[in-house]
């Protein structure tokens, strides 16, 4: 019953969709826009932006000259957010901040929260790169509140996102994980978006952080593949991911990967990539030639990050670039160098008030004092900074570690496997049909057994059966009801042979019962029929006749007589061995004149000749055979 239900409900009923249906705003500011002409080419450019920007440009300069005076609000918006994106790609920093205020304005003016909600995700994601990290928590707190509060999921994916990048950033693991788990959740309604995949590749540097370097190459891996798959995920976030693969390998000692990675990452960068990104690309590029023994051109390389025209943007990188020329001049032996260097990080992570790089810039100076030869100073810098790490580090892996399972972390994971869930879902609603189909045919399998047993079963009953009532229960050999049977439409005998109808009868029978007791009588039945049953051929009948007498049907031969003549010795040669003693016994016969099986199935007389003849034995003494 069950089954049946099942089965109707996967294979007439199945759902065509795999999401569930939304109650919070899902999408975004594009999607707001009325259906009017205008609505249409706000749209129409904001897909051209990605291909061609400059005709983007002039569609949107032809729009607002045409139109822009009668736009709604929405449109104003979207109009508004186009040429920021696009002041954006040209990098025009100052058109951004003024398009900037205009929105922030509009926003506070008709009190549009998603669109306040936006702008602070937009400054907060500024402020990561800039590496304002308080500044940028802040912000991000209240989008999120604002955003969750008209539970606007379009922003929420992002800003969940930031937050947790944020929070990395500050050190505050537990929080920064926290936030990246619910972007993980909100993620499953919206598996094809690639935020997902950041999701992956920040928890991968929260692994990163933990130093568990194995579990973080993992979700970076994982990261790169969904963000490969995913149509919307731009070249800098493959490139970043792939830059951080590249890191990873530098941690595991693993200058080939790291090189590989590095390399695929490129394929990614592009001369109108955004400044930041040549920056990335001159920090890890640093690092990896310092894993590879080449310490001049990691120098080189990190000085030029240094010197890059948008550095004083990026102070974060700054200071790791030159903390990465700190280490350069290390192995280079340029102490002194080295030192300067490292102070100038120092400087800059101080700005920033970036702990974690503090306190491996001061980890780093405390080596060149030992290197200097000058201990006490090195002792000094580490006792502070090493329980200044313990106390601001470990703390928070501690929290980390006990806050999530693991297995959460596993399970989490796996959700979030993105292309993964959407093909195990298609995948397993075929599985489960094949398994219906499977159970069915068992079934189907299972009945047919069961019949082809059954019937089986009663043919082989009803053979044994016919066998039964064709055979004499006490001495085994065949009764009447067969030689009838074998005489009217058997197999057994051959048609046109001459058979003589041969009756046997136990002479002084009554006697041995009375002598000896019924149960000797039997015994002495079944002996008799088993010591003539040697002697009987495949197409001859030994037939039990009834009582303590046997009819055989044998074959017409011409030593018929002799062949009979041998079972009067065959029974009283040998004595029978009882319970009552050894007992001799004879039999007394008569036989028929051969005839075929024609006459014999028509014909009574044989019987009746066979039986005078076997009369005319008893007659003559007993122990004897009499023909015609
Ligand atoms: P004769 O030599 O003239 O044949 O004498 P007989 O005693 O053999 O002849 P009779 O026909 O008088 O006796 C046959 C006896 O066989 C009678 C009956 O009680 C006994 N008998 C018949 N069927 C069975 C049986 O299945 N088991 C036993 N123990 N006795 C049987
Ligand atoms: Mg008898
Ligand atoms: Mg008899």
């Amino acid at each position: 019953m069950m089954l049946t239900i099942i089965t109707i409900e996967v294979f007439l009923f199945s759902t065509k969709h795999l999401s569930s249906p939304q109650t919070a705003i899902t999408v975004g500011p594009e999607t707001q826009l009325p259906d009017t002409p205008v609505g249409r080419e706000l749209i129409r450019i904001g897909k051209l932006l990605h291909q061609d920007l400059d005709k983007a440009h002039l569609s949107l300069l032809a729009l607002e000259a045409d139109e822009a005076a009668s736009w709604s609000t929405i449109e104003s918006i979207v109009n508004l957010l186009l040429k920021r994106q696009m002041a954006k790609q040209r990098e025009q920093t100052s058109v951004v901040v003024s398009l900037d205020q205009q929105l922030s304005q509009l926003a506070n003016e008709q009190d549009i929260d998603w669109l306040k909600a936006q702008l602070l995700i937009e400054q907060a994601e500024s402020s990561v790169k800039s590496g304002e990290v308080e500044q940028g928590i802040e912000k991000i707190v209240k989008a999120i509140e604002i955003a969750e509060r008209i539970r606007a999921e379009f922003l929420l994916l992002r800003a969940y996102n930031t937050a947790g990048a944020l929070y990395n950033a500050s050190n505050k693991l537990k929080a920064s994980q926290f936030y990246f788990y619910k972007g993980l959740e909100l993620g499953k309604k919206y598996p094809t978006n690639e935020y997902n995949g950041r999701f992956y590749n920040n928890l991968g540097l929260l692994y990163v952080h933990l130093e568990q370097w194995e579990p973080a190459l993992e979700y970076l891996k994982q990261a790169y593949v969904i963000f490969k798959a995913s149509d919307n995920a731009p070249n800098e976030r493959l490139l970043v991911v792939l830059f951080n693969q590249s890191f990873i390998y530098n941690k595991l000692n693993d200058p080939i990967n790291a090189r590989q990675a590095f390399h695929l990452a490129l394929s990614y960068l592009h001369d109108d990539s955004s400044d930041y990104y040549h920056i990335l690309k001159l920090k890890v590029e640093a690092r990896l030639l310092i894993l590879e023994n080449q310490y001049q051109a990691a120098l080189d390389t990190s000085v030029q990050c240094q010197n890059h025209p948008s550095i004083s943007r990026y102070p974060k990188q700054n200071g790791i670039c030159q903390f990465i020329s700190a280490k350069a001049l290390m192995s280079l032996e340029s102490y002194s160098e080295a030192l300067d260097s490292l102070e100038q990080g120092i400087t800059t992570f101080t700005q920033i008030s970036y702990e974690r790089w503090l306190i491996r810039s001061y980890q780093a100076k405390a080596e060149i004092y030992e290197q200097l030869n000058r201990p006490a100073e090195a002792l000094k810098i580490y006792k502070k900074y090493n329980a200044k790490e313990r106390e601001q580090f470990v703390n928070e892996i501690y929290a980390l570690e006990f806050a999530f399972d693991t297995q959460e972390v596993q399970k989490e994971r796996d959700l979030l496997n993105v292309q993964n869930k959407l093909n195990a879902l298609q995948l397993g609603k075929e599985k489960l049909r094949f398994r219906i189909l499977s159970i069915w045919g068992a079934i189907g399998l299972l009945v047919l057994v069961f019949v082809i047993r059954s019937t089986l079963k009663v043919s082989n009953r009803n053979i044994e059966l016919q066998q039964l009532s064709y055979q004499d229960p006490l001495t085994g050999v065949n009764n009447r009801r067969y030689y009838q049977n074998q005489i009217e439409s058997g197999s057994k005998l051959e048609k046109g042979t001459q058979y003589r109808v041969v009756l046997i009868d136990l002479d002084w029978f009554k006697s041995i019962n009375d002598t000896y007791g019924h149960d000797i009588g039997d015994k002495v039945l079944i002996t008799t029929a088993k010591r003539l049953k040697q002697k009987i051929n495949g197409d001859e009948l030994l037939i039990r006749w009834g009582g303590e007498e046997f009819l055989c049907l044998l074959k017409e031969s011409e030593d018929i007589e002799s062949r009979v003549r041998s079972l009067l010795e065959l029974i009283s040669g040998e004595a029978y061995v009882t319970k009552a003693g050894e007992l001799t016994i004879t039999i007394s016969v008569g036989s028929s004149k051969p005839n075929t099986i024609d006459t014999l199935r028509h014909d009574t007389s044989p019987f009746v000749e066979a039986d005078t003849f076997l009369y005319q034995s008893k007659q003559n003494g007993r122990n004897q055979a009499t023909f015609p």
